[in-house]
């Protein structure tokens, strides 16, 4: 082999690109286009914040061509991240917020610092392909827990894995997508949150536990004061319990290519915060050098000047991922089409016994001109880009085909 023994040769499996792929090859008038997970109008336009962007577009060029104050970020924004993430939450823990590049670059750079080599992490079975992904990467082995049980978050299956990793392991790095999971777009209740973080305080007699929540989604939570309310059990956790938080203003500030996120970590012992943090500034340094100036300096003054016309404009576009979803899941519910159960967000998953069933559905809305991304035992039907004039009748469409791959 050309590159190094231990690279990963097999393909990269990506059904969101391979789907989008199909569907540009297809020239029906008709098609329907449900791949794209980015935020788009009811004119199916790309959405670009005029809150965030007409600032973005004023900045002066230096602002552009500078590096960032250092590999972690500029501290103000570091400090506008803390202080939108997680507002007055957190009372009871040290905290440290590094920049990154995007949320990926936030998850990415957990996984290299937690896990070594032929470790095992602990991930959602319906989840994000690039945790997968990035796992491999890694080389670490991979156990999956399942999402739902009667509708419910299985707390009763994470809790039962992480124990299972953690007897044998002595260390545990579990991932949570939450709210707005993507693509179930389920969000957790405070309850079920409680039990993951008294579970996961109990196993840490057994050795370090780090809970990576992922919240790319949560800034198009369907009630954005109370989104946030789960964290106050952070609070809580022992002190060989970290928790890092990633933050995405990929979606926050509908900025997908200008590439921020943050890492945010919290910890009761001031020590494992430090180390963490050196870590993370060290993966920082080799992978990026640095994240993007003028987008914090952007996000900076956003929060410190924009902030409420730029909730207002946002909070349109929530209102129209409501409309779109009540609507798709209405029409799902009388055609008697199955989805996992959706709170909130940016997509809803058409639920499958298996990926026979996926496969033989997904190859039928082909046929039919729907394009819809492929999820482990199901379909993603990507309702952040769907104008709802699009999005009216296709429930009955895809449940016409449903039944059919039964
Ligand atoms: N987490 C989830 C669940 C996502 O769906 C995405 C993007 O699609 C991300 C994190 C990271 O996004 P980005 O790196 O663009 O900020």
């Amino acid at each position: 082999m050309f590159i190094k023994e231990s690279a990963n040769t097999s393909p990269i499996i990506d059904n969101v690109f391979s789907t989008v792929a199909l569907c540009k090859q297809d020239n029906d008038p008709s098609k329907l286009n449900g791949t794209i997970g980015s935020l788009y109008d009811e004119n199916g336009q790309l959405v670009a914040l005029d809150s965030f962007f007409n600032h973005y577009k004023e900045l002066p060029a230096k602002d552009y061509a500078s590096y960032a104050a250092g590999f972690a970020g500029n501290p103000d924004f570091n400090e506008a991240m803390k202080q939108w993430v997680l507002e007055d939450k957190i009372t009871e823990c040290y905290i440290s917020t590094v920049t990154t590049v995007g949320g990926s670059g936030a998850v990415s750079i957990t996984l290299s610092t937690m896990l070594d080599k032929g470790q095992t992490i602990l991930l959602p079975r319906l989840a994000w392909e690039s945790y997968e992904l990035m796992s491999q990467q890694n080389q670490f082995e991979i156990v999956t827990y399942d999402n739902f049980k009667n509708d419910q978050f299985n707390v009763d299956d994470f809790l039962a894995k992480a124990k299972q990793i953690m007897t044998k392991q002595h260390r545990l790095l579990a991932l949570i997508n939450d709210p707005a999971h993507n693509p179930s777009g389920y969000s957790m209740s405070l309850t079920q949150w409680e039990e993951i973080i008294n579970g996961l305080n109990e196993l840490s007699s057994l050795g370090p536990v780090c809970l990576l929540n992922d919240i790319a989604y949560i800034d198009y939570s369907y009630n954005l004061n109370s989104s946030r309310d789960y964290m106050k059990l952070f609070n809580k956790i022992n002190p060989n319990v970290a928790i890092v938080v990633a933050a995405s203003l990929s979606k926050t500030a509908t900025s997908y290519g200008l590439r921020l996120g943050s890492a945010i970590t919290l910890s009761k012992d001031k020590a494992v915060l430090d180390e963490i943090e050196l870590s993370f500034k060290k993966y920082c340094r080799i992978n990026w050098s640095n994240p993007n100036n003028s987008a914090m300096v952007n996000f900076t003054w956003l929060s410190n000047n924009n902030k409420q016309a730029f909730l207002n404009e946002k909070q349109s576009y929530i209102d129209i991922l409501k409309k779109r979803s009540s609507l798709f899941l209405s029409q799902a519910k009388e055609s008697e089409l199955p989805t996992y159960p959706y709170v909130e967000g940016f997509f809803i998953t058409i639920k499958c016994k298996d990926n026979d069933q996926r496969n033989q559905l997904f190859d039928l809305c082909v046929k039919n001109h729907i394009y819809i991304c492929k999820v482990d035992c199901g379909l993603r039907v990507a309702i952040c880009s769907i104008p709802t004039s699009k999005l009216d009748g296709l429930a009955p469409r895809i449940a016409n085909l449903y039944k059919q791959c039964q």
